[in-house]
This record gives C-alpha cells, structure tokens and sequence, in this order.
C-alpha cells in the first residue's frame, strides 16, 4: 500500500507498550512517512526498547526526562519538547492512540502548532472519572479532527458529547491486524509452550498493573490470594510489570508470589502465544480485553469499571477484587474445550482488521486538505 506522502511527514507521537502495539501496522504502512516520537513514558528496557525492536518499529526520536514523573510533569515536559520539534520540522499531520499522557502531550502540541490530529481509538469511555486516562481520552477527542472509532458505541460515545459526525470515522481497532500480524504460527507456540512445561488449555495467564489494583495493598493482596488459590488447581504464568513487582515489594506481599509462574514482561508475540493457548485469561490490561475477542478465549477483567463494554457480551467478565475474581475464573475455566470453541468462532467486536489501512487512507486526505481547525 503505497503512500505518497512525503517522508517524516506524519509524526506519530507515542510513549507506552500499548502504543507501541496498535501503532505498528500503521507505521509500517506508512513506511518512510512515518516520524515515530516515543515521549520515553515508558522507559523499562522490557517495555519499550526490546518491544519496539521485536515490532520492528524504526528507531524513533526520543524526548528525554519524562518517564517515572507524576502526570502534570510528564505532559508538560512531552508539550514544550514536542513544540519545539514541531516547529523545527511541522509534521503534516499528528497521530496519537488511545489515552497515555503522551498522547495527550501529543494532542495538545499539535493543537499548539496547528498541526491536524488524528486520534486513533477514539470515542471509549469508561465514565470513570477516577481513571486519568477518562480525563485523557475526553481531552484528545476534543481536540481531534480526525477521530478513529474502533465500534459504532465508540462513535455513538463521541456523537453523545456534541463531536461532529463528519469527523467520526468507524475503522475498527488497529489491535486485531496487530494480533493478526505477531501472533507466532502454531509450532513456534507449540516450542514457546514446551519450553515452559506448558500444555494447551491447561494454564491461566494473568497480568496486573493499573495503579487501582497496584498502589492499594489491600486491592493487589486480594488479586494475588485469589489467583494463588487458583494456581493449586492450575498453573497461573504471571507476567509481572515493573511498577506491579515494586508494589509488591513494597506492601510486603512476595510470598503470595510463590504458587504463581512469574516470569519478566514478555514479548509481545510470547504474550501472544501463551494467550492463545491460555485456558483463561485474568487482566486489568486495557488491550488485552480486546485481543482475547480475537484470540477467541475467556478473560476476567479485575477492575472497577471499563471503556471496553463491546469484550462483556460473550467474552469478558468484569469483577472487583476480592473473591469475586476466583469464582468468575472458576466459572470461565468451566467453559470447557465446548465453550472455548464457541468463542473462538465469533468475529471480535472491535473490528476486521484493515482498521490500520483505513487510517492510512484518512491521513493521504488530510495531508490533501488544507488545513482548517475542526468546528
Ligand atoms: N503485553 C505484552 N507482554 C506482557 C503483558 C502484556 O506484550 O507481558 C501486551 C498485551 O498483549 C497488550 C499490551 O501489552 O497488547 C497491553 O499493555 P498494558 O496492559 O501495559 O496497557 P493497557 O492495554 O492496559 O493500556
């Protein structure tokens, strides 16, 4: 898919594992249109660096002196460096995804330059305005000019808020050619497996890391006991993310680690491998509730709230910490080889996997248009 947009002209500006994850397809797509901005966010080498590689993302431009500082330094730090790109080389257009800081550093310095924005995974709402990434996402949506709905609730969202409908596109989400693309074929998993003394359908894969279940000791202890006493019955592989890990440290709480398989953050593609296979999935992750929609598995979903209600019809389940989560895993691990093939043959919800190209085809009429700020 050939582009003839001019090289560097479309500055996608990103900090974040997810980012990283649903922008990559679009950045190959654009090949050498492409400015990749990683705000440094996330700077864990298992989070960014050895990620961005494995994506085969090109070396981007690094902001510096972001990553690890409360939320109003690193927007503000992100803005003022990314102004001053923008000024010494004005992208045609800026993407940003989803609802990071740096996306919002990103939003808001393409506004200051007049520079057109596209927000990919526009339109999610959780009405959660405990969450930061509520107050991000509202903010980027406003600002947009182009906004890339994953599903017609996410448009039916931003049309509910006043957003003009001529500036809502429905694309699908980037995530499902991102799975479609990095998942291992069948011996590569079936080797990942074997390497861990895994067998298909006979473990959990957990992931925990939003600072609502990490930063309350009594949250992350209620998670880690449920998912202890699941592991005498199954064995549960946990991921564990940097920020998770020094929580539980912190609260004292190591030994409920011990019946768990922790391993470092993985891959993405070993994530997906063990995804696929996993007889059950128990996240707060944000992406992956839509990834199991095209893996075709089961997932409890440990949070209070979610943007995502499309992955609740059949796939997820959402629950608070607490016994809760040990009988809704219980429940999903139930669901059996019966159950898990029916899943695994209902299309996912939040798209078919041409949503990147779509977007590719918005950014060549934008770079097209004259530019004019959205009503
Ligand atoms: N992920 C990964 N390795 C792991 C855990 C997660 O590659 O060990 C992937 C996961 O598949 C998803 C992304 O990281 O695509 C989600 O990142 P995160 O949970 O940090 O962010 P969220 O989606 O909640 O914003």
């Amino acid at each position: 898919m050939p582009t003839h947009l001019p090289p560097r002209s479309i500055a996608l500006v990103l900090g974040t594992r997810p980012e990283l994850v649903k922008l990559t397809e679009l950045i190959r797509l654009l090949g050498p249109a492409a400015h990749v901005v990683h705000t440094g966010q996330h700077y864990d080498e298992e989070l960014s660096g050895r990620f961005l590689t494995d994506l085969g993302i090109p070396e981007p431009t690094y902001l510096t002196g972001i990553g690890g500082h409360p939320r109003a330094v690193q927007i503000s730090a992100a803005l003022a460096q990314l102004d001053a790109l923008f000024l010494a080389e004005p992208p045609l257009a800026v993407v940003v995804q989803g609802d990071t800081n740096a996306a919002l550093a990103g939003a808001l310095a393409a506004n200051a330059r007049s520079v057109p924005l596209v927000h990919v995974e526009a339109g999610l709402r959780s009405h959660d305005r405990n969450m930061p990434e509520e107050h991000n996402r509202v903010l980027i949506d406003r600002l947009a000019d182009v906004l890339c709905a994953a599903t017609p609730e996410n448009r039916d969202n931003l049309l509910a808020e006043g957003v003009a409908p001529e500036l809502v596109e429905i694309t699908g989400n980037t995530v499902v050619e991102a799975v479609h693309s990095q998942l291992p074929d069948a011996d590569e998993r079936s080797a990942h497996l074997d390497e861990l003394g895994l067998t298909p359908d006979g473990y959990v894969l957990a992931t925990v890391h939003r600072p609502e279940n990490t930063d309350d000791p009594a949250a992350l202890r209620a998670i880690l006991t449920e998912l202890a006493a699941l592991a005498a019955d199954v064995p549960v592989v946990l991921p564990l993310h940097p920020r998770t890990r020094a929580c539980v440290e912190a609260a004292g709480l190591a030994a409920l680690l011990g019946p768990l398989r922790v391993t470092r953050p993985l891959g993405y593609r070993d994530f997906l491998a063990l995804a696929r296979h996993a007889a059950l999935l128990v996240s707060d992750s944000g992406g992956v509730q839509e990834e199991v929609t095209v893996l075709g598995r089961p997932l409890v979903v440990v949070r209070n709230s979610t943007e995502r209600p499309e992955a609740m019809a059949d796939f997820a389940t959402l629950v608070a910490p607490g016994p809760a989560l040990g009988r809704a895993a219980r429940d999903g691990l139930a669901l059996g080889a019966a159950g898990r093939a029916r899943l695994a043959a209902l299309p996912s919800p939040f798209g078919d996997g041409f949503a990147s190209r779509r977007i590719v085809g918005l950014l060549s009429e934008l770079a097209a248009t004259p530019y004019a700020a959205a009503a």
